[in-house]
């Protein structure tokens, strides 16, 4: 029996799971999934579990079960891609004969002081809860500073705009425009609704200290009860020490089959591997898609093609609370309710194909 072994169960991996379960697995492999977390979480709404307007079991997920599928629940501590073992916090390694890491990312600091140390997190479940809790147990009128306004960002202070109408929330943003890199019309579109719906959009800024209850931008101080950080990813930090070849974000450069260059049966996927596209759910499953692909051909002992096809991806959409949103679809700038009406219906269908 081949042992395929995927490591973490966000996008990527369940795109996996789905791809092979339950028909399309060989007779001759099984699959251990290991995860800290005992289901697929919906990290796309982490900005609404944060600021407490989804709950908990609404970001959840159930893993597939199959015969030939076994879960493993525990923190991974290392890879050994040598040995080809898996390190987990408690019990034996975990020995592979295919590795798909799947691991997704953490929070970048850009090594600001006091950043780490003095910020809300929404990259992971336990820190989306966490940060729920604080930003809802604060006292009316309370200051909160969300710094980085992407599309986290803009989510989450949005979501918390109407969460909780008596906060005053800053979005502290580098660009001149918040979501600079979407067309102009959608930039000025959420600028205006942040404009209309009372939250103070920071542009410019330039977060160069953090402090207990304290901001730094430009180095002028700015009070704030709670600090959210959506201003930069990395790869998971089992990724970072693997001593493999990384790009300049510390993403795992792969070949064109998404394996290793040193190891063709050690597979990246989703936000640690490097792609030529910005990190995404949508990207992560795409690639997916083309791991099964590739699996199934070396596990069949067939040729793979010369090349494999570009990933297509279909757009991006936010959201600005539950009624308004804003994206880009097949290219084309969309704003308003519609863009809202878009995404729910892509998170409904996403939950009811997997769930
Ligand atoms: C607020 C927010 C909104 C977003 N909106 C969108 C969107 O609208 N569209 C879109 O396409 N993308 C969006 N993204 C990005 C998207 O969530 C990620 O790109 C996607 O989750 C990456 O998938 P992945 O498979 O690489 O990893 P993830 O989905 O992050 O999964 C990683 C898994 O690894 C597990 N894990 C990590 N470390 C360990 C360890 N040491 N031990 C055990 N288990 C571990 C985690 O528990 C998790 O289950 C958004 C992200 C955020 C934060």
């Amino acid at each position: 029996m081949k042992k395929l072994v995927l490591l973490g169960g966000g996008y990527g991996n369940m795109r996996v799971l789905h791809r092979l379960l339950p028909n399309n697995l060989p007779e001759d492999v099984s699959i251990t999934l290991i995860d800290r977390v005992p289901y697929h979480c919906l990290k796309t709404e982490y900005y609404a579990l944060a600021a407490g307007t989804v709950s908990d079991q609404e970001v959840r997920v159930p893993f597939p079960e199959h015969q030939r599928l076994e879960l493993k629940y525990g923190e991974i501590t290392g890879i050994d891609l040598e040995k080809k073992l898996v390190h987990l916090d408690e019990g034996e390694p975990v020995p592979y004969d295919d590795l798909v890491i799947g691991l997704g990312c953490e929070d970048k600091y850009h090594n600001i002081p006091g950043a780490k140390e003095y910020t809300h997190s929404i990259q992971n479940i336990e820190k989306a809860r966490k940060t729920y809790q604080t930003l809802n147990n604060l006292p009316a009128n309370s200051v909160v500073s969300i710094v980085g306004g992407g599309l986290s960002g803009v989510e989450l202070a949005s979501e918390l705009r109407e969460s909780r109408e008596d906060l005053v929330i800053k979005l502290f943003d580098r660009g001149k425009i918040i979501l600079s890199a979407f067309p102009e019309r959608v930039s000025r579109y959420v600028q205006n609704w942040f404009q209309t719906n009372g939250v103070e959009v920071i542009n410019g800024a330039n977060i160069t200290k953090v402090e207990d209850r304290t901001l730094f931008n430009h180095d002028e101080p700015v009070h704030t009860d709670v600090i959210v950080w959506t201003a930069g990813i990395q790869p998971n930090r089992i990724v970072r020490e693997l001593d493999v070849e990384k790009d300049k974000q510390g993403r795992v450069v792969l070949t064109k089959y998404h394996n290793i260059p040193v190891d063709e049966h050690v597979y990246v996927v989703g936000d640690c591997a490097s792609l030529p596209y910005a990190p995404s759910a949508q990207l992560a499953e795409g690639q997916a898609d083309q791991i099964v692909h590739v699996l199934q051909k070396r596990w069949s002992g067939q040729e793979l093609p010369a090349e494999l096809p570009t990933i297509k991806l279909k757009g991006v959409l936010g959201s600005l609370g539950k009624k308004q949103g804003f994206g880009l679809m097949a290219e084309r700038a969309i704003t308003g309710r519609i863009a809202r009406i878009l995404k729910s219906g892509i998170l409904w269908m996403y939950k009811y194909h997997n769930g």
